[in-house]
């Protein structure tokens, strides 16, 4: 029989706390203890569940926009007038070091399944290299979504972690991640269609495609309560297939999605309209001709704008257009949460073609296939 901790001895003590790995290290014949690790804003493993603060200390807001001095501030209540603070990853180590070289094991939940977290993966691995730690904490697989990758994506996370490195697919307004997943033979995802119908759809016609032909992916909620949703279109473009799949499994089988039927991006794993980027630019009084160019450096998504100014706006000096741009940085931040470059350049320079400006390009090359 096997027993692990949960977040610590998390039933008796405040999980994910030093006070709960310890008590649960303390437990006879325990096989391992499972813990959750997130980024601080400046960059520390932190080891807490929820990406909030608010359910376990006394603090709110996210975990990720603390830095680690601050998040120590933070005060979880241990009972009987303890204290406990959110530890980093080190922290647990230092305590639990002795005990996995005796043969206890850690399962670590890197929480980055709704949000990215840059680098976090290296750094595990850094800090796990760094205390030859390797063949105590066993790293076997990973599991990567919430954004496109790459097939070349997958061979560079495979051989940098040396684990299987497997594909999910979800949707907030379904269930979140889990609505597909990858099998050992990591070409294409399972439908869990114990939940779901998938169906895939001419996105001009609505008609329902075959097997083997690119549509619209449509789902239609079985178990879903309260919220259900019946033939609800994802926009995100797929091939279905029925055959059975060599892992044995009879489930539907989805590729990774190929494109969009509407002309969403997703940069840094959120979702981006080029209407919300030039509604700022027209609050602000720029002509609509503008450009977004979106690419991908070091596995991290880059977008820029660039943005033609008006004839009165060209005449404006350096300082003044520098200015111009910042403000342009600061609202696109706040209506798409995200760190977009911009570059005003003048009148009339973005290539048109045919009249038309292009709006987007996307030098990632996510949809092959
Ligand atoms: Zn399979």
């Amino acid at each position: 029989m096997k027993i692990w901790a949960h977040r610590g001895c998390s039933l008796m003590y405040p999980e994910n706390t030093l006070l709960a790995f310890e008590k649960a290290a303390e437990l006879k014949g325990l096989t391992g203890i499972e813990l959750d690790i997130q980024l601080t804003k400046d960059g520390y493993l932190a080891v807490c569940h929820d990406e909030k603060v608010d359910r376990t200390t006394d603090g709110r807001g996210m975990l990720r926009d603390f830095t680690l001095a601050e998040l120590k501030e933070l005060r979880i209540d241990a009972g009987e007038g303890r204290v406990e603070r959110i530890p980093t990853m080190e922290e647990v180590l230092d305590l639990l070091e002795p005990r996995l070289r005796e043969g206890l094991q850690i399962n670590i939940e890197l929480k980055n399944s709704m949000l990215p977290y840059e680098g976090m993966e290296e750094k595990i691995i850094g800090l796990i290299r760094e205390r030859g730690l390797q063949d105590k904490i066993q790293l076997k697989a990973g599991i990567f979504g919430a954004e496109a990758w790459t097939e070349e994506m997958r061979h560079d996370i495979e051989e940098k972690l040396g684990i299987k490195a497997y594909d999910i697919y979800g949707l907030t307004e379904i269930s979140g991640p889990g609505v597909s997943f990858e099998c050992s033979e990591q070409t294409g995802m399972h439908i869990n269609e114990d939940h779901f119908i998938a169906e895939v759809i001419n996105p001009k016609t609505g008609e329902v495609l075959p097997d083997g032909e690119k549509g619209e992916l449509v789902f239609t909620s079985i178990t879903k309560e309260a919220f259900p949703l019946i033939r609800y279109r994802t926009r995100d473009i797929c091939i279905l297939s029925h055959e059975k799949c060599s892992c044995g499994r009879t489930h539907v089988k989805m590729t990774k999605p190929l494109g969009r039927s509407d002309d969403m991006l997703i940069v840094k794993g959120v979702n981006v309209f080029p209407s919300q980027i030039e509604t700022v630019l027209l609050n602000q009084g720029y002509p609509a001709n503008y450009q977004i160019i979106v690419d991908r450096h070091h596995n991290s998504d880059t977008i820029e704008v660039q943005v033609e100014m008006t004839p009165e706006m060209f005449s404006d000096n350096a300082g003044v257009v520098s200015a111009r741009e910042k403000k342009l940085v600061d609202d696109l931040k706040a209506m798409l949460g995200i760190f977009v470059k911009v570059k005003l350049v003048n009148p009339k320079t973005i290539t048109r073609s045919e009249g038309k400006t292009v709006r987007v390009i996307d030098r990632r090359n996510l949809y092959q296939g």
